[in-house]
């Protein structure tokens, strides 16, 4: 049977109920049957002292523990320097069947910076590319990138064929939450209680994240 897999990469310092309500109600439009969250690894020098990759992960595990079809995936982090996409797509390409379909879920703002990516336009090689276009934002994309959305993007998200290779773009309104937000509610000595999930707030708490006496 052929399998539907969305990846959503981030930082995911930490994981908020923005990326957890998003990557849920993609799954649920596109009947996924995993959604994985692949944390970034970052250069060395960038982790800040109280947050390390291993954080990080923890802490998406947690959050997304009973929550399938989201999972973690944690194969960029098991690299010892950052990935770039291309190379994730072709490692995960290589554990899927050829006829099952990997969708890479990226904002907009992500996707009108796609020709800056290394080696972009092979991208669509390994899989769907899944634009979530605020409504607020503007619908065009730039100039580098309207010939591939005039060849490659389907009207219908829905309509999505094949294991890859097309684009849909898909309307959501985003959480008004950022990781930056609740780092800095930490900073000052505030909750940030309903931000993260409980158990995600209980890691915090336990390991001392984030907060200004780090
Ligand atoms: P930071 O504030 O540290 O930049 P962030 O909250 O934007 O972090 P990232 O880890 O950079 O989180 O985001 C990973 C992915 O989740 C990105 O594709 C981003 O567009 C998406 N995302 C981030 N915040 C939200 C949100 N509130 N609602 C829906 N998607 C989100």
């Amino acid at each position: 049977m052929v399998r539907r897999i969305g990846i959503l990469g981030g930082t995911f310092d930490p994981v908020h109920i923005g990326h957890l309500r998003g990557a849920l109600e993609v799954a649920e439009m596109f009947d996924l049957d995993e959604l994985r969250l692949i944390p970034n690894a970052r250069p060395p020098h960038r982790e800040t002292p109280s947050c390390s990759a291993e954080d990080r992960l923890a802490m998406v595990r947690l959050a997304v523990a009973d929550l399938p079809p989201l999972a973690v995936d944690a194969r960029e982090l098991e690299r010892d320097r950052p990935s770039y996409t291309l190379d994730t797509l072709i490692s995960l390409r290589a554990e899927l069947a050829a006829e099952d379909q990997l969708l890479l879920i990226v904002g907009w703002d992500a996707f009108c910076g796609l020709p800056t990516w290394h080696r972009w336009e092979e991208l669509l090689d390994y899989c769907h590319i899944l634009v979530l276009q605020r409504p607020d934002a503007g619908s065009e994309a730039p100039q580098a990138l309207q010939d591939l959305v005039a060849a490659r993007s389907v009207p219908d998200p829905q309509a999505l064929a094949g294991a890859a290779g097309q684009i849909a773009f898909v309307w959501q309104t985003p959480l008004e939450v950022s990781a930056t937000q609740i780092r800095q509610l930490l900073a000052s000595g505030k909750s940030v209680r309903f931000l993260v999930p409980d158990a995600v707030l209980a890691y915090i708490n336990a390991h001392g994240l984030y907060r200004a006496s780090n």
